[in-house]
């Protein structure tokens, strides 16, 4: 693992956990991290489509914590661009919310990139809502599940990560939809903030990650930037995840810790 956490003793606390996009990518690489800093009694949900890959996930944190008892760790196969698999993951979560949690904590990481092309060939539009049914009504759908399946209360922390973008802030031509998208969320998650101070709410920008989807935009655009593996971003994130002093609404970037 690169990074270094310099988190003293610091843990999640006894946590329900959400991690959407956990199959590859920076999602799984943040699953790993999270599942050594939760209380006994806490549960890590991983949601992707690929369910032999959360399985060999699960397996694999099974077995490095070996030693930990009372850690459900658990996967949602669902693809979070149909109602089906929003609802299931929701009910999936929901099923433990009679346990005793003192953190929920949703990651929302799952997204596309999308087709990259000029402006004027988006006419179709059933492509631009498929687009928009994973990057953007999923999360909604989903986070407000996961709110009202865990209400926020006093002794309850409760965290929503979004995993935002450069492109969230910065207009570059030909990504209309994944740009879009990313502007969407980051505004959707400003007004949870904004509305509801018991819930407290990042938008992170993870950075340049030697991923799929970095692999298709080499393909596709030709442009190569210069990757970090995707667990030096995770560990800058849960960093803040465990200072848990940024201010909720705020986005923060990759290259600012
Ligand atoms: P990735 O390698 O493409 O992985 C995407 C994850 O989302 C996979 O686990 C994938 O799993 C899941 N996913 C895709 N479609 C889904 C669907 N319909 N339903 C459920 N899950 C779905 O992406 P990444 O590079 O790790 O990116 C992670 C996050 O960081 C994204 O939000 C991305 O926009 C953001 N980001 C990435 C970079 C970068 O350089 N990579 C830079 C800035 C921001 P399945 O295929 O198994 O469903």
């Amino acid at each position: 693992m690169s990074g270094v956490l310099h988190t003293s003793g610091k843990t999640l606390g006894r946590c329900m956990c959400i991690i959407t996009g956990a199959s590859k990518g920076f999602g799984h690489a943040l699953a790993q991290l999270v599942s050594s800093y939760l209380k006994p009694g806490s549960v890590l949900l991983l949601d992707a489509r690929s369910g032999p890959l959360l399985l060999e996930l699960k397996e694999e944190l099974q077995q490095s914590l070996k030693g930990r008892q009372n850690l459900t760790i658990d996967f949602a196969a669902a693809d979070l661009s149909t109602k089906e698999g929003v609802e299931d993951t929701v009910n999936m979560a929901r099923q433990m919310s009679l346990k005793e949690f003192d953190h929920v904590l949703l990651v929302n990481n799952a997204a596309s990139l999308g087709d990259i092309s000029s402006f004027e060939r988006f006419t179709e539009l059933n492509r631009v809502n498929s687009y928009l049914a994973l990057n953007v009504s999923s999360v909604l759908a989903l986070t407000a599940g996961v709110l009202q399946a865990f209400p926020p209360q006093a002794g309850l922390r409760w965290s929503v990560v979004n995993c935002s973008s450069m492109f969230a802030l910065q207009a570059m031509p030909s990504w209309v939809l994944y740009c879009t998208a990313k502007a969407a969320r980051e505004m959707m998650f400003r007004v949870l903030a904004a509305e509801n101070p018991k819930v407290k709410v990042l938008s992170y920008s993870p950075g340049p990650m030697d991923t799929e989807m970095q692999k298709d935009i080499q393909r596709l655009t030709g442009i190569h930037y210069h990757l970090h593996p995707c667990m030096e971003s995770a560990t800058k994130l849960m960093g803040v995840l465990l200072d848990n002093d940024f201010a909720t609404g705020s986005h923060l970037d990759f290259f600012e810790l």
